[in-house]
């Protein structure tokens, strides 16, 4: 089967290094040269609005998906036109832009915090007096990562805010005060068969995913399969898709979903009998979909801005190191960890592991926490 992929980053890398197994061919779309993909399959390199680029891969592909949500709807039109796309345009539209996206989730019954649209400063203030709690200021679209953001906890804050976000559309967020975020991946066929994987409970630090963690048997895990369950029928969605959401008490509320494979799934290449890039492949191939068991405690562990050398990587000899090729920047994902426990691990030696690992990438809170 011949893939193509609008993108040619880590994401559009594994899925590539999964589909290669079974002989699938790639050719990704890039404006980056030096993308981490390019060992993997055919790189265009070209500016995502080239049509006659667009064209090219659409000619070569039976299929073609993308790595990040922020893939002009032009673009993804024209290919839809010449050849499948999935997820489908209409997904990507509602996921690259918060109003439309948290209007879905509430259309289907899925919480949310509460939000107002706003399109100047004083909407802001307005909304701000509604909401009457500390928010959040999110771009409606192209924010990720935390990027386009920007807290308000007073009035004071707001004409700050406004600035920071380049004042267009965004969204004003009541702020959660959740007591874990979490994820749940799941993959759905053209046919309308899905599987859901176990959630991942994932910490951020600075808008970045730092650490996720598989729960096997979380009480949340089947509310969180029913909201997915709802979105993806909704949009008669085709391919892997990650909802994630803040868990007040008892309570799930949905942030925002991403229309691809997703970071708080890494884990599944080694953690689960099929991981999520597999799943992505068959789903859009229109392939039964594989299983998702996940058999042990599996956690990954994100390496932002470089990757520690191997001396120190030594103290942790079971990680699996998933280096991108990338060069090293701050704040930049060059490659993730993830350890699986295995049969003579006691879960607490697991868990010294993966303290271990996040204190060497530098991250102490979380290191101490986890451990508690
Ligand atoms: P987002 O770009 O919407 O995924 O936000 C990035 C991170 O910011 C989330 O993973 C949360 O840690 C935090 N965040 C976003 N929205 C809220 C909210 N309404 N309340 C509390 N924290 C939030």
């Amino acid at each position: 089967m011949k893939f193509g992929i609008l993108g040619a980053g880590q994401l559009a890398q594994m899925m590539a290094i999964a589909g290669r197994e079974i002989n699938d061919e790639f050719s990704f779309l890039s404006d980056d040269p030096n993308s981490c993909s390019a060992p993997y399959g055919d790189l265009i390199v070209a500016s995502y609005e080239d049509v006659n680029a667009q064209n090219k891969l659409a000619q070569w592909a039976d299929v073609v998906t993308y790595e990040f949500e922020n893939v002009s709807g032009e673009a993804v039109a024209n290919i839809e036109a010449q050849v499948p796309v999935h997820p489908s345009s209409s997904a990507l539209a509602v996921s690259s832009d918060r109003l439309l996206e948290k209007t879905l989730f509430n259309s289907q019954q899925v919480g949310t915090a509460d939000f107002c649209a706003v399109s100047s400063a004083e909407e802001v203030v307005n909304a701000f007096k509604e909401l009457a709690r500390p928010c959040i200021l999110k771009t409606r679209s192209e924010g990720y990562d935390g990027k386009g953001q920007a807290v308000i906890r007073s009035l004071d804050d707001i004409a700050a805010a406004w600035e920071s976000v380049g004042g267009v559309p965004c969204i004003l967020e009541a702020m959660v005060p959740f007591d874990r975020e979490i994820s749940v991946i799941a993959a759905r066929s053209p046919s309308g068969e899905i599987a859901y994987y176990p959630i991942s409970e994932n910490s951020h630090r600075e808008g970045i995913l730092r650490l996720s963690v598989a729960l096997q048997n979380d009480p949340m895990q089947a509310t969180a399969e029913s909201m997915v369950k709802r979105l993806m029928e909704e949009l008669n969605y085709v391919g892997v898709i990650a909802l994630e959401l803040f868990q007040v008490g008892n309570e799930l509320l949905a942030n925002e979903f991403a229309p691809r494979v997703h970071n708080t799934g890494h884990w599944t290449i080694e953690g689960a009998v099929t991981s999520q890039f597999k799943n992505h492949l068959l789903a859009i191939a229109d392939e039964r979909l594989g299983s998702t068991t996940v058999s042990t405690d599996v956690a990954m562990v994100n390496l932002i801005g470089s990757i520690p050398e191997q001396e120190r990587l030594a103290a942790v000899p079971a990680a699996n190191l998933h280096a991108y090729g990338k060069s090293d920047r701050a704040n930049r994902k060059v490659g993730h960890i993830t350890l699986v426990r295995n049969n003579e691990q006691s879960l607490y030696e697991f868990k010294q592991d993966v303290s271990t690992l996040l204190a060497m990438v530098g991250e102490a809170d979380l290191a101490a926490s986890f451990l508690k």
